[in-house]
């Protein structure tokens, strides 16, 4: 009857509350704070004079709508013909996402803390869909920054293994995968990496964090019979095959590695180099 009607009416052209939380992480310097800054802008182009400063210091949570024209996992299936796909009548569908500080010394505080914490939720509100981990294409031929960033990459990759595996639970019930985006930032720089090569390079320095950290539990864990320190090694195959983002697919982590730029080139539109990163949070949605 017309009630209902109304009711769809209602529904149909109200904005829905954000229902999904994204994490932002990554070393100082990689552009999180420009790409927070950007999506915000965004998302609100009437505010801009409202805008938040935010420092790198603290972690800072925004409400972002996604752009019409991007699509949705959750639409990925129906025909294309579908007119409730059309991009103007799509209703503005939002996400929240956080930014922590990638300084060294509050990664384990923030960033890492904010990863265990959003991936062990339960509540809607807070619990993590979809990890971005944020990275300089342009400084990973840097011997120090590379190593820096894989660093801090094998340690929150870490994390997500041992959540995956179910590591301190008794529950058999797996929780639902987080995906990770590597998103490459600063391509608009000429000496950017591509994808690939970031991929590449990334890969190997994880792998020789991984050695020397097998190494290093081989050697501590002489006595028989002392605690295993099992799943510490990332890619669970006791650290003998090569370390690749592909061997975390065993236990469910996808990992995607996708370039862009925040600041991108003058004469293209405002945000177009976040546009991949925008899609692949829509597919996650
Ligand atoms: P954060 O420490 O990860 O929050 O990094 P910031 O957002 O503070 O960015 C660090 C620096 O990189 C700033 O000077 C930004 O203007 C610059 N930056 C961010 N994104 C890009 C980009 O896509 N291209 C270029 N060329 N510079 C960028």
């Amino acid at each position: 009857g017309v009630p209902v009607l109304l009711h769809i009416f209602f529904f149909r052209s109200v904005a829905s509350p954000p229902s999904s939380n994204f994490l932002l992480l990554g070393p100082s310097g990689a552009g999180k704070t420009a790409f927070t800054t950007l999506l915000e802008a965004k998302s609100s182009p009437a505010s801009k004079k409202s805008q938040t400063t935010h420092t790198s210091q603290t972690s800072t949570l925004i409400t972002v709508t996604l752009p019409p024209s991007v699509p949705t996992g959750s639409n990925k299936y129906r025909s294309i013909n579908d007119p409730s796909l059309k991009e103007a009548t799509r209703n503005p569908i939002r996400y929240r996402l956080k930014d922590t500080p990638g300084h060294g010394k509050l990664r384990q505080t923030q960033g890492i803390a904010e990863l265990v914490s959003m991936s062990s939720s339960k509540d809607l509100k807070t619990k993590i869909r979809g990890l971005l981990f944020m990275v300089d294409t342009a400084a990973l031929v840097d011997e120090a920054t590379l190593r820096d960033t894989a660093s801090y990459l094998h340690d929150v990759l870490l994390v997500l293994q041992q959540r995956a595996l179910g590591k301190g639970k008794s529950s058999t019930k797996r929780d639902a995968e987080i995906p990770v985006l590597i998103a490459g930032n600063k391509q608009d720089l000429f000496t950017a990496l591509p994808a690939g090569s970031v991929r590449e390079k990334l890969e190997g320095e994880i792998e020789r964090i991984r050695k020397s950290k097998s190494k290093g539990l081989m050697d501590a864990g002489g006595g028989a019979g002392e605690e295993e320190e099992e799943e510490e090694v990332l890619g669970d195959d006791d650290g003998k095959g090569i370390f690749s983002f592909k061997l975390l697919e065993q236990v469910g982590i996808k990992v995607d590695v996708v370039g862009g730029a925040v600041k991108g080139d003058a004469e293209e539109e405002i945000g177009s180099g976040v546009r991949r990163w925008e899609e692949w949070i829509g597919m996650c949605l």
